[in-house]
């Protein structure tokens, strides 16, 4: 081939292989519906005066093994090839953040050569009032380590914010954040790139008393 067709057919590869992840992309967002994790089209009481379209329940990612088992594969499939490279220790805030974590660091071994040193883990737990936290053991397991850190939702970006000041602070290398669903509301940056599997922006919620859905007589979405 000429150098101009080899441009070309690089350049056709190339869509083809955007084109795939966008597919998965595509695919894990009909597929968040399916599982319940995601509820696009409802008319939900949130309980706190306001009501809206969207409802997110996370549990239900972890509800059955299988389907964080089949949405970390999917995430794997649309990670840069590079990064899967590089990640040494895959990490992530309790509960939803740190299952995803455990379960991407035992798949990415499975595409690796077993001669690698196996892919780690660590988990940060989470306090209510102080926010997300490592041990003692996992800070040193990090020193001089390239982690990636994982979590089931992106609300405001800050979880992964804390999480990535950690990670430094513990002396290892922040190379990316991913997570299975991004709600486009992020307002705090990481430090690093951030891959999302599935991302959708909620529309609005309304004050109950200005509730379109009400005022059309639509019943409220028991789930
Ligand atoms: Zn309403």
């Amino acid at each position: 081939m000429t150098g101009t067709a080899v441009e070309a057919d690089l350049q056709v590869r190339l869509e083809s292989f955007m084109n795939r992840k966008d597919e998965i992309r595509e695919k894990a967002l009909k597929e968040l519906q399916q599982f319940q994790v995601l509820m696009l089209d409802g008319h939900f009481d949130f309980g706190n005066g306001y009501h809206g379209r969207l409802y997110l329940n996370p549990h239900q990612l972890f509800r059955y093994p299988s389907t964080i088992w089949r949405f970390a594969q999917d995430l794997l499939d649309v990670l840069p090839a590079s990064l899967l490279e590089e990640t040494e220790v895959v990490a992530g805030p309790a509960t939803g953040g740190a299952l995803l974590a455990h379960t991407v660091a035992g798949l990415l071994d499975s595409r690796r050569a077993i001669t690698r040193s196996p892919t780690m883990f660590a988990p940060f737990m989470v306090d209510a009032y102080r926010g997300p936290g490592l041990s003692r053991f996992y800070r040193q397991q990090l020193v001089g380590k390239n982690v990636l850190i994982v979590d089931d939702v992106r609300n405001t970006g800050q979880t992964l914010a804390r999480c990535a000041t950690i990670v430094r602070s513990a002396g290892g290398k922040v190379i990316a954040t991913a997570e299975l669903y991004d709600r486009m509301e992020a307002t705090t940056d990481a430090g690093a790139p951030n891959f999302p599997l599935a991302e959708y922006k909620a529309p609005e919620n309304y004050h109950a008393d200005a509730c379109p859905m009400c005022a059309a007589g639509m019943a409220i979405t028991k789930f």
